[in-house]
């Protein structure tokens, strides 16, 4: 039998978890809203690793992606002046441990499409072969209040009509309001545990000397600039500040221009590029800006609701793992809901069983971080790219490498026959 199943999120799991669920059982009735009025494809470089890899192989969708992977060569600390002070490569050989620069970089906007335009095929087939409805979407929209008991929930939406679905799922992003409407308010906000930093994105016209490698300018006052554009016709900016300033803290929630304001007065004395990067910034129409931080939770589930990707793990972008852990999430969730055939809370109790000790993993940060990649004076920046030149020379940067979270625990995703994947 079908589940009549909510997913609130078009993100990067949202659609991720409808092509696990239609290919599992095609009578499952799968619905996802997404509060933007349309695909958000803005985003710049995500990166999928290790077991992301191998979620993505099951999925059949490893060589699209390889086919959209921006050919980055790694990653240069750079100063005022543009000269290299230490280069981090990029290990593309296929096997062994990744570096910072991972072998399936992709631009987020492009994964979306790619995990959107498979659900529908997936969902179109199942329709074609008589076997069900395909995942419907609906955007612009999303749910205001969540009614549980035994059985399901109740959802109202944002268009004031109301349905009644057995499983909710949250795919709503780090700020998950599925989090807060089936957890309360305190013990959704307690979970984000901020990491001390804010950070800025933005799309840029690309420069003369950009090219295959990321560079990365550090400020005095403990902050970043890094510009990435491997093959791209156009220049991905960041900034990057730690702070503890209040209005830092309330400026993800206020309107964009305010925000770009906001980040334009803290980067105003930048002595790279800086004409390009604030006229980039004031231009663009593709600003995104986030608190940096970890959602840190005992459960994934209440009831008939689940949480997924950054709503119930996120790892933060410190390290790399964030779209990697939203598709595992996925995988397992689907896995997990199928072999329990129906039984949403055996299955949600096996979620996260599943899942505890790849987020344990995962969320362990490299020790020092955040505060070892931002100096605070000219002096500490010296210290850091002297070390940083040191590590490189000496040819230890790959034993940096191990440090990031993909190779501790070493812990394999499951198999789950149920969900009729090809390998
Ligand atoms: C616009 C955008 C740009 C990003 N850019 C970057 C980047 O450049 N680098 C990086 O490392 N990470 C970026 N991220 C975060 C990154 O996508 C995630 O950390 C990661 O991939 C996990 O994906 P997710 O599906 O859990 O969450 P997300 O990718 O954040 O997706 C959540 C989705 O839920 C939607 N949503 C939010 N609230 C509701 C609601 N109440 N009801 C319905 N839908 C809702 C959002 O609009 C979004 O589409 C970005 C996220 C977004 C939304």
């Amino acid at each position: 039998m079908g589940l009549k199943v909510l997913i609130n999120g078009a993100g990067i799991c949202g659609p991720a978890l409808s092509i696990f669920l239609q290919r599992s059982n095609p009578s499952h009735e799968i619905t996802v809203v997404e509060r933007s009025p349309s695909l958000r494809v803005a985003g710049q470089q995500i990166d999928l690793r290790a077991q992301g890899i191998a979620v993505m192989r099951k999925m059949g969708l490893l060589d699209t992606i390889k086919t959209k992977t921006v050919a980055e060569q790694g990653l240069a600390f750079i100063d005022a002046n543009g000269r290299t002070k230490a280069v981090f490569g990029k290990n593309d050989s296929g096997k062994g441990q990744q570096a910072f620069t991972s072998e399936y970089e992709i631009m987020r906007g492009d994964l979306v499409d790619i995990l959107y335009q498979e659900s529908l095929e997936v969902g179109r087939r199942v329709e074609r072969d008589g076997k069900g409805r395909c995942v419907r979407y609906e955007f612009g929209k999303y749910a205001t209040e969540l009614r549980q008991d035994a059985s399901g929930v109740d959802a109202t939406f944002s268009d004031g009509t109301q349905s009644r679905f057995d499983l909710v799922v949250g795919a709503d992003g780090q700020g998950s309001r599925t989090r807060r409407m089936a957890f309360g308010k305190d013990l959704s906000e307690n979970v984000f545990k901020p990491l001390g930093a804010f950070v800025a994105f933005f799309s840029i016209p690309k420069g003369e000397g950009d090219g295959a490698m990321a560079k990365v300018f550090h400020m005095p006052e403990y902050r970043i600039v890094s510009t990435r554009t491997g093959d791209r016709p156009i220049t991905q900016a960041y900034l990057a500040v730690l702070s503890d300033s209040e209005e830092l803290k309330a400026s993800t929630s206020k309107p964009v221009q305010e925000q770009k304001a906001l980040w334009k007065g803290l980067f105003e004395d930048c002595t790279w590029q800086r004409e390009r990067l604030l006229e980039g910034l004031e231009k663009c129409d593709d600003f995104y800006a986030a608190r940096v931080g970890q959602v840190k939770t005992e459960t994934w589930s209440s009831g008939h609701v689940a949480l997924l990707g950054d709503a119930g793990y996120c790892p933060s972008l410190f390290t790399g793992m964030g779209t990697t852990a939203s598709l595992v999430g996925a995988y397992v969730l689907a896995g997990e809901l199928a072999r329990h055939d129906g039984n949403i809370p055996a299955a949600l109790e096996s979620y996260n069983n599943v899942l505890q000790p790849f987020v344990t993993e995962i969320q362990k940060l490299i020790p020092g971080t955040p505060n070892i990649l931002y100096p605070k004076t000219e002096w500490g920046i010296w210290f850091l790219h002297t070390a940083l030149g040191v590590f490189t020379t000496l040819k230890i940067d790959k034993a940096i490498n191990m440090l990031l979270p993909e190779d501790k625990g070493g812990w394999k995703i499951p198999e789950y026959p149920e969900l009729k994947l090809e390998s």
